[in-house]
């Protein structure tokens, strides 16, 4: 068989690491002696309970997470979240936004519809290159909770502090730089993400959240939507995302084997300087988030006018690397660079930049 693989730089759903695709690929058809491929198993069959509580745990150990935290999967990824965490945590009617780029001003927009949003941080006007300082945070006491996105998919900037909320719990959108680094999960009282972009494929939503907080919420409410249902039936209210669920145990255990989320970070780092320390001794290249926020995930820059980002753009492909052109809120280039981005790739990069910096510069 021809593998022929490109680089692939795309947001999400993206990349995945080869010996994980490997992997499923060899127990397609007949997932350890089970006679039938992961996707036609029955979610109570002993098979798939086995891969699904092997997923949980891996998680859990991964991301170190204390007992008092339940683990929940749920079809309809992050954008459903931004609907299902008013319902559930808004237990005053009121909560705490901080807006720093493209989907948690999506999220705010959402809650608005089911109480009274206070918008701690706005930054538009900046046009999202900065993640706010604490100063600069506008932060209610009496408020549910407080909603941030950890990391800033579209424009490519991360949050590299836990803001004080004055004990009030972060509610935090991880879909882009979950399992990119260790975090304390203890400082949040719900993260979650979707799984295409670092955790596996499309399907999936993973929510960590601690237990007292999902105890009661409104009464009327689509009973897929309520977390304590879910949590009590273990995530088997209906048929999870089978499939999905499988992948990330895998993607989990290739990040275990590496030598969990220490090493992926250093890992994560030296990729992305390797792309910063050339953009910033570059007069042809901008970069679009300030450096003091800057993303290891997400890498958004310009080049001296849209006609050459275009250019780019349709050269880089021809070079065996795809996805590269930034959202068009942005515009440029954007290089997702997740986990399974491989060093080589993101060398691949630097060195088809610099071709084409001196061939249009
Ligand atoms: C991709 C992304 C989303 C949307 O996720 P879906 O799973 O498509 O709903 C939300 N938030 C962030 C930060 C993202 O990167």
């Amino acid at each position: 068989m021809t593998t022929k693989r490109v680089y692939n730089f795309s947001a999400g759903p993206s990349t995945l690491p080869v010996s994980v695709l490997e992997s499923i690929a060899s127990k397609m058809l007949n997932y350890n002696d089970s006679g039938m491929s992961v996707m036609e198993m029955s979610h109570r069959s002993s098979s798939y309970l086995e891969i699904f509580n092997e997923t949980k745990t891996m998680l859990k150990k991964v991301m170190n997470i204390p007992d008092n935290y339940q683990i929940l999967f749920i079809q309809g990824g992050a954008t459903q979240q931004f609907s299902t965490i008013p319902l559930n945590l808004m237990k005053n009617g009121k909560a705490d936004y901080i807006v720093t780029g493209a989907f948690s001003k999506k999220s705010a927009q959402e809650a608005k519809k089911f109480g009274d949003v206070h918008i701690v941080y706005d930054g538009s006007e900046r046009n999202f290159k900065h993640i706010p300082t604490q100063d600069e945070l506008d932060l209610r006491e009496d408020t549910s909770y407080v909603h941030l996105c950890s990391n800033n998919t579209i424009y490519g900037t991360e949050w590299k502090y836990v803001p004080d909320t004055h004990g009030v719990p972060i509610v935090a959108d991880m879909s882009s730089n979950i399992l990119s680094k260790p975090i304390q999960v203890s400082d949040y009282g719900m993260i979650y993400a979707g799984a295409q972009k670092n955790m596996g494929i499309a399907g999936l939503g993973v929510v960590i959240v601690r237990e007292d907080l999902i105890q009661d919420h409104q009464d009327k409410i689509p009973v897929l939507m309520e977390y304590d249902t879910i949590a009590k039936n273990d995530s088997m209210y209906n048929t999870p995302p089978t499939f999905s669920i499988y992948v990330l145990g895998e993607v989990l255990k290739w990040i275990d084997d590496l030598g969990g989320l220490e090493v992926m970070q250093k890992i994560n780092e030296e990729k992305a300087k390797l792309l910063y320390d050339y953009l910033d001794q570059s007069d042809f290249y901008q970069t679009h988030s300030n450096p003091d926020n800057r993303s290891i995930m997400n890498v958004t820059f310009t080049c001296p006018n849209k006609d050459l980002d275009a250019l780019f753009v349709k050269e880089s492909v021809k070079a065996g690397m795809t996805n590269l052109k930034g959202h068009r809120s942005v515009g440029g280039i954007r290089a997702s660079i997740y986990n399974a981005m491989e060093k080589e790739g993101v060398e691949a990069l630097v060195a088809f930049m610099k071709k084409f910096e001196e061939e249009n510069g």
